[in-house]
């Protein structure tokens, strides 16, 4: 093989050529290593996304993050373990119901998330809005804590993944995020790098996902099972709809607070049937259910029995965090909030709320990041007031907002209340639940 050198690879792929895997996993290495410096990186990121990677380069690419760092066996830990992952959304905080959801049925979930991407939020920065909550546990604790409570949730360590930790940092602020193989490399590597025998992926569709389109989420979630399956775990993706906001809440403190009130069971429909979806899905493949359906009852019964609430509580205090927001989830999101009330030509029942939109604001409001080495304001973000299908009329709350930076509220509060729409007849929300894609099938194709 020839010498190494990014400049001969970033002309390739700007040139339009496909990349063999022995460039992607030089590249690859070299970055990890610090080798090869951002703005090299940037520049390849961006030459690829522009002229494209076939479906050999987005196997390589994910295979070559994937042994960037070690790849974990847990095959010494008893039961078959699941994860779920999302493509990322906003408002989605189904992870932090979920992963104690399902261990309390009895599948382990031995859990890798990220920190927010673009306008989307990210598990990991969920998990930090509780004082004290460790998302960077060692391999040896995260090995400990999988055997001995079933569940355990981190991010990408230096071990663990960490191309993934340092692209996934870098596309935030390249305008690099949303591209199949990118995206499809990030998910799947730390997925089968954290030793799971199963994976249910959520695939979002719609104006506030990645994925704009029906044929372009379909196309990542078929990218995705076929990655799973090709690395020999068994993979089920859902489609689920992702232009208006999931649940009420967006922003870290805000939507940990919402998550930790549905998991003492208060019903906020869209979230809870996105979660209950994915949790017959996991319980299913974890031998626990004899059938998705069959999952989906067991995981509402232990929501009502207070098991699932009792297994994040554990989880919280083993992973060092303040257990009392686990039953006071109103300190994580407290005033001062500034409320956003209807304009006077709203009217009727909201017909749509533009996630995309909410999901910006809220990073510019302190809960994302604008710059790689922002930090983000835990309490920061907005919690709706008004949901798809209710009745609306001038001087309504909409919504209210949470943030530091107090200069900027007019363009805030102004952004918000221009991110509803209303239509003059009732209508009830349709189920964000799509589709389901297993075995090289759709079911509703
Ligand atoms: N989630 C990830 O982990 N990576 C992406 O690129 C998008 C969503």
């Amino acid at each position: 093989m020839p010498a190494f050198n990014p400049v001969d690879i970033i002309i390739s792929k700007r040139d339009g050529q496909v990349l063999s895997p022995e460039r992607i996993h030089a590249l690859v290495a070299a970055y990890t290593k610090a080798d090869v410096p951002d703005y090299q990186m940037s520049a390849f990121l961006m030459a690829a996304m522009l002229r494209g990677m076939d479906e050999s380069e987005a196997f390589a690419l994910t295979r070559a993050m994937l042994h960037s760092g070690v790849v974990l066996d847990l095959s010494d830990v008893p039961g078959i373990k699941v994860d779920k992952h999302s493509t990322g959304g906003v408002g989605d905080k189904v992870s932090l119901i979920l992963a104690p959801l399902v261990a309390a049925c009895g599948v382990p979930v031995p859990m890798i998330s990220g920190r927010g991407l673009g306008h989307s939020g990210g598990t990991l920065d969920k998990l930090e809005a509780i004082p004290g909550f460790r998302t960077d546990l060692s391999i040896d604790v995260y090995r400990r804590q999988i055997k001995e409570l079933g569940v355990v949730m981190i991010g990408q360590t230096a071990e663990i993944a960490p191309a993934d930790r340092k692209l996934y940092a870098l596309r935030d602020v390249t305008g690099t995020v949303e591209f199949i193989p990118f995206i499809a490399a990030s998910i799947m590597s730390k997925k089968l790098a954290e030793g799971i025998d199963a994976l249910v992926l959520d695939v979002k569709c719609g104006a506030g996902a990645f994925m704009k389109t029906d044929a372009e989420a379909r196309r990542l979630a078929e990218t995705l099972v076929s990655i799973g399956e090709q690395f020999g775990k068994h993979t089920v993706a859902l489609l689920t709809e992702m232009s208006t906001p999931l649940g009420k809440a967006i922003g870290n403190g805000p939507e940990t607070a919402e998550a930790i009130r549905c998991l003492h069971g208060e019903e906020v429909p869209d979230l809870m049937d996105v979660t209950y979806a994915l949790a017959g899905e996991m319980l299913w493949l974890g031998g626990a259910a004899g059938s998705p359906d069959a999952g989906i009852e067991q995981a509402r019964a232990a929501i009502a029995s207070g098991v699932a609430l009792e297994k994040f509580a554990a989880l919280v205090t083993a992973q060092g965090g303040d257990s009392s927001v686990v039953y006071y989830p109103d300190r994580l999101d407290t005033p001062p909030a500034v409320e956003v009330r209807a304009p006077d030509d709203l009217r009727g029942h909201v017909a749509h709320i533009d996630a995309l939109s909410l999901g910006w604001t809220s990073v510019k409001m302190g809960a994302g990041r604008m710059r790689k080495e922002d930090l983000v304001d835990p309490a920061a973000g907005i919690v709706l007031n008004k949901k798809p299908g209710d009745p609306v009329s001038p001087g309504e709350v909409l919504a209210r907002l949470h943030t530091q930076k107090q200069d900027e509220l007019p363009v805030f509060r102004d952004a918000v209340a221009r991110a509803f729409t209303c239509t003059e007849d009732p209508i009830s929300p349709a189920s964000r639940l799509l589709d389901r894609f297993s075995d090289g099938q759709w079911a509703n194709p």
